[in-house]
């Protein structure tokens, strides 16, 4: 726990020295490999996170001496994998400040946005209802409310952004009128880094009785999310981009309304009693993990978010904010490079595109000096089409990045614009 002392103006001083960001960086074994020959500059962390050793020894660790099935078993080896597996759950419900009993572990954000679409909207959405999304939205938080506006007859309808890549709030007020019964959007934006104001949303959604969904992915990783204060319905993570392993994550839901919904997937754990004429649900969150879940994989998400606590989230989000000021200015000074989105509130990411150079072609020659960044679309069609552009690059940023491997990406660029045009 981190150990504060208030100061005399009111401040929070901690008494801690500052992070040695190199000592951590050390930690995480694979950014010390090479790439073509070169350095490794690994800047695709809203793709997914790397792991610190200590989240690859507890997944090692696990599977060597504790490995056996959860809750099935009396046998040491299957109480001690079920206390390590809903030990995890025990860290990840402290991590986000919400009940244990709320959580429901599953493969990730994907997992658990269809989660809340099959169990929550399929059964009770009609025509003339109406779900509201926003234009910055991931696939993941479009494609399964597509689903259920095809099959319930329900409509979608979407807010807009500024040109800055915010979201028009006054534009989404007006869209919430008495048939919206969802709101679904991201914490955070995975293209632009747009921070969209949580609680004001979800306050205004819930005065008018409409359940929202937030798409925490990029929001969990990298500053402090305390989801009890936030004020939604639920709250979708993805633990491979927060550090963990790929295949976890969770899904948050308030008590009264995952106790209302049918399973998603049926199978064994989510059940209480199964006769031929009739099955009796086990209490959530089990009710929505049938079958063996990914056991190992979550034990490493709970020492990823003990990691990660231990470090401080406000220090994460401190030291990426500084690392995103020296790229945008690095960047910024590229000739005929175009960043997307400069919102107030903005995460460690840059989507840009250079004039003449198609993104894939500026991805391709990058990753020949060692550089990882994505290009394409980034599960966000509508948005890049609203922007008209057809792709971007996308260099996003972790605590373990350092400033001079913005300045490598930043050479890089001038070298390889100087190839493409
Ligand atoms: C990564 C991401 C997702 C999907 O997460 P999965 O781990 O693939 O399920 C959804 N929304 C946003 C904003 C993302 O960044």
């Amino acid at each position: 726990m981190n150990a504060t002392l208030p100061a005399r103006d009111g401040m929070a001083v901690d008494p801690r020295p500052p992070i040695d960001w190199a000592a951590v960086r050390a930690q995480f074994p694979i950014l010390s490999r090479t790439v073509h020959g070169k350095p490794l500059v690994y800047l695709d962390s809203a793709n997914t996170g790397q792991k610190p050793q200590a989240v690859i020894d507890a997944v090692a660790e696990f599977s060597a001496r504790h490995n056996a099935n959860v809750s099935r078993a009396v046998h040491a080896l299957g109480s001690e994998a079920t206390e390590a597996y809903e030990g995890a759950r025990t860290t990840l419900a402290r991590f986000l400040n919400v009940h244990r009993d709320e959580l429901v572990l599953c493969s990730g954000t994907t997992f658990a946005l269809n989660l809340v679409a099959y169990s929550w909207a399929l059964p009770r959405l009609k025509p003339g209802d109406a779900i509201v999304l926003t234009r910055m939205e991931h696939h993941a938080n479009i494609v399964p409310w597509q689903i259920v506006a095809e099959r319930t007859g329900a409509t979608i309808k979407v807010a807009e952004l500024t040109p800055e890549g915010e979201l028009d709030l006054d534009g989404l007020w007006q869209l919430l009128t008495p048939e919206v019964r969802l709101l679904a959007f991201a914490h955070v934006s995975n293209v632009l880094g747009t921070v969209n104001p949580v609680r004001e949303i979800c306050r205004e959604a819930a005065k008018r009785g409409i359940v929202t969904v937030v798409d925490g992915s990029q929001a969990v990783p990298h500053r402090a999310v305390d989801v009890a204060a936030l004020g939604c319905d639920f709250y979708a993570f993805t633990g491979h981009k927060m550090c963990g392993p790929t295949g976890t994550g969770g899904l948050w839901g308030r008590r009264e309304l995952l106790a209302q919904m049918p399973p998603f997937l049926g199978g064994g754990e989510m059940i209480r009693e199964v006769r031929f004429e009739g099955t009796v649900f086990n209490e959530p969150p089990m009710r929505f993990e049938a079958g063996t879940p990914n056991i190992a994989g979550h034990v490493g998400l709970g020492a990823a978010a003990e990691w990660l606590a231990a470090l401080g989230m406000a220090k994460v989000e401190a030291r990426e904010q500084q690392l995103l000021e020296h790229a945008t200015a690095a960047l910024s000074a590229i000739p005929g490079l175009r960043i997307l989105g400069s919102a107030r509130e903005k995460a460690a990411v840059i989507s840009f595109a250079i004039e003449g150079a198609h993104a894939h072609d500026l991805a391709t020659l990058l990753d020949l000096e060692g550089i990882a960044v994505r290009s394409g679309q980034h599960c966000a069609h509508p948005l890049l089409a609203w922007f008209g552009v057809p792709a971007t690059c996308r260099a996003s940023f972790a605590f373990y990045n350092t400033e001079a491997e913005i300045d490598a990406l930043v050479a890089a660029l001038h070298k390889v614009r100087g190839l493409l045009l």
